[in-house]
């Protein structure tokens, strides 16, 4: 199905322009090598693996679940100089203050998301529950950033599944024009944004849902940037994901293993994305009008082909798509539920 508009993205109030009549035009340009081949359980060589010295000379506990620790490299961390030098007007300096932290998601070096029972992604999803609280609790922490970078594709050195943990002294920008965009919504029509985007993506049978049941949908939004581009949102509106409570939290990882296998089948190699939760800022309470949820955004539009960020994207700012969110949706809507890997086995 040809699709040439542009669509609004309510969340960063800014157009998409979708293009996908242009989608079959000739390519010559770079793609991506193949997916590694199978890795092993435990790798000796693994910083991140149980038992294994880190980069730093400390050595991982024997871990039998999820292991977080503090980066051995952070970007922002406590030891950062505590006076930078100050800038000529109109610049302005801070400390890079702050915690970063690592999250192994299994001791399994093999073991992805997708691959992972949803009861183990529950222990993943009760990492990040517990370090926004606590993080989030520390003086001059503003925001609590949790995300996994995953493939070769977006920059990932060591394969071993793993997450990455930002506390930091401001607010990333994605979320502050979140924020602003709900607080907007809310204030005009006295219902949540996301609420509205849910109800939107649910009408005409919902065509872009990947994923539903009581407490949490999935889904291609209607104005995705990325061709597999995938919203996991929990149904009722908490500004952090600590205030899900037990019953949408295990939702929620039935969400995400659902998400990534399918994503997984549908070029039968370990798809590459990054994943971010979004979250309001530390302090912010129930009734906020932010409303978390995680997004996936894969950099793939095809099998090896990735979308590259160019003069639309980092000159103007805006997305340009070459993908029909819809198109994508059906894709990933007719692929098994069960990843590919254990119908092999
Ligand atoms: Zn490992």
């Amino acid at each position: 199905m040809a699709i040439w508009e542009q669509r609004w993205h309510p969340l960063r109030e800014e157009w998409v322009v979708v293009a996908a009549h242009r989608q079959n035009r000739p390519w010559t340009g770079g793609t991506v090598a193949a997916a590694a081949a199978a890795r092993p359980a435990f790798d000796p060589d693994c910083t991140l693996c149980p038992g294994n010295a880190r980069v730093g000379g400390a050595r991982n506990p024997p871990y039998d679940g999820t292991f977080v620790f503090d980066n051995d490299h952070p970007c922002v961390g406590p030891d950062a100089p505590a006076d930078p030098a100050a800038p000529p007007a109109p610049y302005r300096v801070a400390p890079a203050a702050g915690h970063a932290r690592v999250v192994c998601f299994s001791p399994r070096h093999d073991l992805t998301l997708a691959e992972m029972p949803p009861a183990a992604i529950g222990d993943v999803v009760e990492v990040w529950r517990r370090e926004t609280r606590d993080l989030g609790a520390r003086p001059g922490i503003e925001h609590v950033l949790c995300f996994e970078n995953k493939g070769e594709v977006v920059g990932v050195s060591n394969p071993h599944p793993h997450g990455q943990i930002y506390a930091t002294g401001f607010v990333w920008k994605t979320m502050e024009v979140e924020l602003a965009a709900s607080a907007r919504h809310l204030a005009a029509t006295e219902r949540g944004l996301m609420e509205d985007i849910i109800r939107a993506e649910q009408a005409g049978g919902g065509p872009r849902i990947l994923h539903e049941d009581e407490r949490v949908v999935a889904f291609i939004p209607y104005f995705a940037r990325y061709a597999y581009e995938v919203y996991v949102v929990p149904k009722r509106r908490v500004p952090h994901i600590w205030a899900l409570d037990d019953a949408e939290a295990a939702a929620l990882a039935a969400a995400l293993s659902a998400v990534t296998i399918r994503l997984d089948n549908l070029w039968r190699m370990s798809f590459p994305y990054v994943m971010v939760l979004h979250q309001a800022p530390a302090r912010a309470s129930a009734g906020d009008p932010f409303h978390f949820f995680i997004a996936f955004h894969p950099p793939l539009r095809r099998p090896h082909l990735l979308k590259y960020l160019a003069g639309p994207e980092i000159g103007g700012g805006n997305f340009l798509s070459d993908t029909s969110p819809e198109a994508s949706a059906a894709e990933l809507k007719a692929l098994p539920a069960v990843h590919y890997a254990a119908t092999a086995r």
